[in-house]
């Protein structure tokens, strides 16, 4: 393809000018990014690559973009920083394709959000028998349906109005497919009466707030046990609806327990409630398939209605490759563009990997990879063109083999001529790039500056990092470990394994290999970490307030605070951001975030302290010899690397500070710098921080999946000399891995299989990674030998 598309246009309208970039370690670079080609961004993790096409490019594109908005629209929307960049020209409306979650709304599917239901809904509502007209009386997603359970009802024409307005979604479960349902014995202990404390709800203690209202309310006797209660005292208590009631002169509203748990608890995304109260409703709660709909979250006229024999609920899922099969027999010449259309969207999810899923999967369930490639469909199928879209190393969760159909979906957004900008380290990827920028040398303050741009044969030609590990093969080892034990699986049956029974070795380097979907994580994740103690290592967010950093995350403030205080006769508190010694303002965070109801924050420097996060006093104190002594916010704007000279010697040599450092830069975060906020790093950084922090647990079993994501090829080495460490300290590791060096470098391999979902499930191959090779007989196998040549 890079024959007819000239690497880089000579005309400069066709460029996206960067001049003198400065972002996070950026050493005022200058880049020019042909539009309307694929363009790939290398370099070690760290060098700055999502600085550059993050932070630069797109951050400007929607900073531009967010200006074309009328001022009362732009009241609502965060007042964005532009990135510290002297010029930059020619970019279009920039679109991120990334592995951040998708959405915390819980009837969001991969179906909704790809416009695979809507499509459907329209070929029900035309085709369906019997026919129930409008498309609405499909419709999943209705706006006027709140969390909460609320009905508007918008028009009243309707017989049943709260009916209709659900437009098909089943009035039961409004259309969530779960219904919740309470137990009872976590909200109270029926032996005690109120004023004994009977409410055991957090939050709802006989003397605060709500426990007052429960005992003054006068529907019941604050001193008799619940158990003798009559039932319209019970019904009272848990059910009755809002009622204006006075308690001691005081005009309150009284509500049953249980819609008012539902409002106060359950309606709120339960990733942001607090850790108690979040343990609390997973106690109390439990969700099982809603009786009317049976789960498929639609009316009974919606459910009845069918195409050759099949109803909406059954096309939803079914496997997607099944349900393409389905669509292509449908021949109708009512409806042929929308057959067109919803075949074109179907056939992208079998092509890009993701054939085994089914609609109706809810979205918050996808792994991170899954959930870029959903949200690449969607971008597939949209009208749009002149777009750049940015993508956060789309190949994360694939299978060797799956990755040429990715590369061929990236080449299509080109073609329909849009600008794309990937950030990827596989060289599969780097292969078919128009145009490619390689950013180093280093990683951090070492990193930063524009090594090598140009085409795939230049950059081979290059001595640079990337350039020379291109054409790396790893070799398989002369010799693997012994096992010193076995770990029995029998029987696992876990989402699609089919009755997999496995022995994993223990004391050794574990590879769980196959195609995203065969059943790597339900085998490992559910079978291997219900039995021993596992630490499992993975790349979802990490818990904890903003002010939150690899020093506090690795315990790693501690000794700093003592050796800060030591030296000064000080108290180490003062040098904790969550202490007296931390700038009021900004609360030790150093910036201030505007918290926005549908956005990220968004973060702005703290003009009290200028960032540094500490009081003026608090500064005074320093640590270490002569002119090279530093102040605590001095420290903590100190990359791991720097850190680990500064405490090694001399009046700063801290070695419990040193000990923490080194696991850090085992993982390959060197670049970090102590004091950036968890809230920055991305998902395979967080992933290498939680095992750098749990290396120094006693644990004998580390699971982790996908280690080798954000790294690139020379950082994957480091990281096998690390999960070597580990194992030949007694400890057992298991990865999930796709990622070649690390299936050759294993010493025992358990290949899943042989496809997706339905068609996966099963142990395909077991045993060392040179049997793997000599075997052949999976596409694992195949994948390897042609990588170890
Ligand atoms: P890459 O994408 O190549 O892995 P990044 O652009 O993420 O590299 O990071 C480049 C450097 O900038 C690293 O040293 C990283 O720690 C630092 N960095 C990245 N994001 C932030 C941030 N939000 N605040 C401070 N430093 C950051
Ligand atoms: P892998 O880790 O190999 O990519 P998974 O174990 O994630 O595969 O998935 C195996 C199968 O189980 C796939 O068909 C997937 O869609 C299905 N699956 C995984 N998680 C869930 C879930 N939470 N709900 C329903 N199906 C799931
Ligand atoms: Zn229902
Ligand atoms: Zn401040």
């Amino acid at each position: 393809q890079a024959d007819d598309h000239p690497a880089v246009p000579a005309d400069s309208h066709d460029l996206i000018r960067v001049r003198g970039a400065r972002v996070n370690n950026l050493k005022d670079i200058d880049v020019d990014l042909p539009k309307r080609r694929l363009t790939v961004f290398t370099g070690l993790s760290g060098s700055g690559k999502s600085s550059l096409v993050f932070g630069t490019v797109a951050a400007e594109s929607q900073r531009l973009i967010n200006e074309t908005y009328s001022s009362f629209v732009q009241g609502f929307m965060p007042t964005l920083a532009r990135p510290d960049v002297d010029v930059l020209d020619g970019i279009t409306t920039a679109i991120i394709v990334d592995q951040e979650r998708i959405g915390g709304n819980p009837r969001s599917t991969v179906g909704t959000i790809t416009d695979a239901n809507a499509m459907l809904r329209i070929l029900f509502s035309r085709l369906g028998e019997p026919h129930v007209g409008p498309s609405t009386a499909f419709s999943f997603n209705v706006p006027s349906v709140s969390g909460s359970g609320a009905i508007k009802v918008g028009d009243k024409k309707a017989t049943k109005a709260s009916f209709e307005s659900l437009g098909g979604m089943c009035p039961r479960c409004e259309g969530m497919g779960t219904v919740s349902e309470m137990d009872l014995t976590q909200l109270y202990d029926a032996e005690k009466s109120l004023n004994e404390g009977a409410l055991t709800i957090p939050g709802y203690s006989a003397d605060g707030w709500y426990g007052r209202i429960f005992s003054g309310c006068g529907y019941f006797d604050p001193d008799t046990p619940i158990k003798d209660f009559t039932d319209t005292e019970l019904d009272a208590l848990l059910y009755k609806e809002p009622t204006k009631i006075k308690v001691d002169g005081i005009n309150l509203t009284y509500e049953g327990l249980i819609p008012r748990i539902q409002k106060s608890m359950l309606s709120k995304d339960i990733d942001s409630v607090q850790p108690h109260i979040r343990a609390f409703i997973e106690r109390a709660v439990t969700q099982t398939v809603c009786p009317e709909c049976d789960g498929t979250r639609l009316a009974e006229h919606a459910r009845n209605s069918k195409i050759d024999g099949l109803s909406i609920a059954d096309a939803c899922r079914m496997p997607i490759v099944d349900l393409a099969a389905w669509v292509d027999r449908l021949d109708d010449p009512r409806v042929a563009p929308l057959l067109e259309n919803l075949r074109a969207t179907l056939s992208s999810f079998v092509e890009i990997g993701l054939g085994y899923l089914a609609l109706e999967r809810p979205t918050g369930t996808l792994s991170g990879g899954e959930g870029q490639r959903t949200k690449m469909i969607r971008h597939l199928g949209s009208a749009l063109t002149d777009v750049t879209y940015v993508f956060d190393e789309p190949t994360v969760g694939l299978h060797p083999h799956d990755i040429s159909r990715m590369n061929d979906l990236l080449l299509r957004l080109r073609d329909k001529g849009n600008t794309v900008l990937v950030v990827e380290h596989k060289p599969e990827v780097i292969a078919i790039a128009d145009h490619l920028v390689d950013l180093g040398p280093g990683a951090g303050t070492g990193g930063g500056q524009v090594c090598f741009e140009g085409d795939l044969a230049g950059l081979e030609a290059a001595d640079t990092v990337t350039g020379r590990h291109l054409h790396h093969r790893a070799v398989l080892k002369p010799q693997v470990r012994e096992a010193s034990g076995t770990l029995e699986i029998r029987d696992a049956c876990a989402n699609n394994l089919d009755h997999v029974d496995v022995d994993v070795p223990l004391g050794v380097l574990v590879a769980v290999t196959g195609v995203a979907g065969s059943g790597k994580s339900s085998l490992i994740h559910g079978s291997v970490s219900g039995q021993p103690e596992v630490v499992a290592i993975d790349q979802t967010a990490i818990r904890g307030s903003r002010r939150s950093n690899p020093a506090t995350y690795t315990g790693l403030l501690e000794p700093i605070r003592k050796a800060f205080a030591k030296a000064n006769g000080v108290k180490p508190a003062l040098f904790s951001a969550n202490s007296e010694g931390a700038c009021p303002v900004c609360k030790g965070a150093g910036v201030i975030y505007t918290d926005l109801v549908t956005m990220a924050g968004v973060a702005s420097p703290c003009e009290d302290c200028g960032g540094k996060r500490f009081r003026a006093e608090v500064l005074e104190y320093r640590l270490g010899d002569g002119d090279s002594a530093k102040d605590i916010s001095e420290v903590l704007a100190m990359t791991v690397e720097a850190a680990r000279g500064f405490f090694a010697e001399g009046a700063a040599r801290t070695p419990a500070a040193s000990k923490i450092l080194d696991r850090l830069a085992d993982v390959g975060l060197g670049y970090l710098t102590l004091g950036q906020p968890l809230t920055t790093l991305s998902g395979g950084e967080r992933q290498r921080i939680k095992l750098a922090t749990a290396m120094a647990d006693k644990a004998g079993l580390y699971v982790l999946d996908e280690p080798t994501t954000g790294l690139h090829l020379a950082d994957v080495d480091q990281l096998l000399g690390m999960l070597d460490r580990l194992v030949d300290s007694g400890r057992s590791v298991i990865v999930i891995e796709h990622h070649q060096a690390v299936m050759a470098h294993a010493d025992w391999i358990i290949d899943l299989g042989p496809g997706a979902g339905q068609d996966g499930g099963r142990v395909v191959f077991e045993g060392t990674p040179a049997e793997l090779v000599a075997d052949r007989s999976t596409l694992t196998g195949q994948h390897l030998a042609d990588y170890v040549g």
